[in-house]
């Protein structure tokens, strides 16, 4: 069980697509494993919504079986599952009718935060904001989160935006990338802002290069006819790799708060230099052992969606001239592991010969699996034979460093709709930087569009299209091992 927890004031959370897959895998299971630290104080209710027709008993029941598939090991905790339950309620609500409405009215409670979860397509959430209005349930001091995709290009995301500002406020706002909520990204910015070590280094001074890589093992299983109209660019470069970015190379902000944050982020995205084609291989999983290959599982054979993306990126700054960012997402790779890896210039001049001068500092933040982060220093390899150089991590892994509890951190998803109850919006994109982040994707993806490019199949369990490699050879580079 997690000890050191900040309590929080009552609330009640209503969830809009309460009975949907992203609320019983992750939410509900997340707000579970909050209870039981101790962060559902006094009469705190979750509410679920949608149209479905049930009561709370049948709510309570889908919500159990829920817990105990996603819920993990605390879901064995009968007693406490039960009284977790008791805190459920449901309404039946169709977000484009008025049928529900004053039923969920009627629940709310003066003086309670108040956080309502959109976790159903964005095309309700102009609905649910303008009865959540009319209806007189939400307030000035609630708060609605927001799932993604926020938009898929420029134009939808300042329209979905505008919808949500004709109700709600910037800072009622939370818009999730779960990315944001993992503990290894806001230890990246403790390690960053919070030691003398780094920061002096964090330039095109010392640093080489950046590696930035999301790899799945998984294919797009049973999102098929969503992801082939997305495609690894909207779908994880849009939100997830280009937030992690920014967490790298922004400038340190005055304070650790929401704006600060995230002025500071919106400026990363603004100095990105517009791509050039030569600079992004876009790839597609071909057909593996079993017969099927990307376009098998997406149920269209003229299909021109990547599945797999390598960009080699510019921020032009003072601070990042001439240092390439690469960042590589895909589906269907050698194996699922997510990390960032700074790797340090060579030493300018060194007093070791031969090979032993070739070795390099690297930071690396892996995001899963096991988060953690390790240095990899340099030092004599122990015992006689003359001065012989080693790499070696210095090991950051939590668990180790501060014991088994480190280890036990709340999901990304927990960790973050306790931001929301607390009203910390640190975490959470604004507006303007999900607009930033499409004006330069928009053009790479029209691109595409319009060229009908064909991105270059690769073999599933890989490490992507050999042209990815190509792309950091060329500069003298290479890729990261990606390993599991
Ligand atoms: P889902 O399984 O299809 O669930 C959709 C939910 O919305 C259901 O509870 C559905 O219940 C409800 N709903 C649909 N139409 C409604 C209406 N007119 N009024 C009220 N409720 C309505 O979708 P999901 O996977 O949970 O995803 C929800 C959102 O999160 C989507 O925007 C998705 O893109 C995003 N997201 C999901 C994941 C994930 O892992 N699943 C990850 C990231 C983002 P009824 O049919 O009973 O109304």
């Amino acid at each position: 069980m997690v000890s050191r927890v900040i309590p929080v004031d009552p609330f009640d959370l209503v969830i809009f697509g309460g009975t949907g897959d992203l609320a019983r895998r992750k939410i509900l299971p997340g707000l579970f494993r909050r209870f039981l630290a101790g962060q559902m104080p006094g009469e705190s209710r979750i509410i679920g919504a949608a149209r479905s027709d049930m009561d709370d008993a049948a709510f309570r029941a889908m919500v159990h079986e829920a817990i105990k598939e996603f819920g993990g090991r605390e879901s064995a905790d009968e007693a406490h599952l039960r009284a977790f339950l008791n805190r459920l309620h449901y309404v039946s609500i169709d977000a484009k009718g008025d049928g529900g409405w004053a039923q969920l009215s009627g629940l709310m409670v003066e003086d309670r935060i108040r956080a309502f979860y959109f976790s159903v397509a964005p095309s309700l959430f102009g609905d649910l904001a303008e009865r959540l209005h009319t209806f007189e349930i939400a307030n000035k001091a609630s708060r609605i989160v927001v799932e993604k995709p926020f938009g898929r290009d420029l134009e939808t995301a300042r329209a979905l935006n505008a919808t949500l500002a004709a109700h709600f406020d910037e800072n009622q706002i939370y818009r999730i990338d779960h990315y944001l909520g993992k503990e290894t990204v806001q230890n990246l910015m403790a390690v960053r802002f919070g030691n003398v070590l780094f920061e002096p280094l964090w330039n095109n001074h010392y640093v080489d290069h950046i590696q930035i890589t999301v790899a799945e093992t998984v294919g797009v299983g049973g999102r098929g006819a969503y992801y082939d109209k997305s495609g690894a660019m909207r779908d994880m470069v849009q939100n997830h790799l280009m937030q992690l970015l920014c967490l790298i190379a922004m400038e340190p902000p005055s304070q650790f708060n929401a704006d600060s944050v995230r002025d500071e982020k919106l400026k990363v995205i603004r100095a990105l230099q517009p791509m050039e084609n030569h600079h992004i291989v876009r790839g597609q999983y071909d057909r593996g052992k079993d017969g099927q290959g990307y376009r098998n599982d997406v149920e269209n054979d003229r299909s021109f969606t990547e599945s797999f993306i390598a960009m080699k990126c510019h921020i032009a700054n003072w601070r990042w001239a001439g240092v390439p960012f690469y960042l590589r997402t895909g589906k269907k790779m050698k194996a699922r592991s997510s990390e960032i890896a700074v790797v340090f210039r060579d030493l300018g001049h060194s007093i070791f010969e031969g090979d032993e001068a070739r070795h390099r500092n690297i930071l690396s933040i892996r995001l899963q699996p096991n988060e953690g982060m390790d240095l990899q220093v340099t030092i004599k390899e122990p015992g006689p034979g003359g001065m012989r150089l080693v790499d070696v991590p210095l090991d950051m892994t939590f668990a180790d460093a501060l014991g088994p509890d480190a280890a036990d951190v709340p999901d990304a998803y927990e960790r973050l709709i306790m931001d929301v109850i607390r009203g910390n919006q640190t975490l959470f994109m604004r507006g303007d930087e999900v607009e930033a982040a499409w004006a330069w994707t928009d053009p790479i993806i029209k691109g595409w569009e319009s060229r009908n490019d064909v991105p270059k199949l690769y073999e599933p369990g890989s490490a992507g299209p050999d042209d990815s490699l190509m792309l950091l050879h060329r500069d003298g580079r290479r890729w990261r091992d990606i390993k599991g």
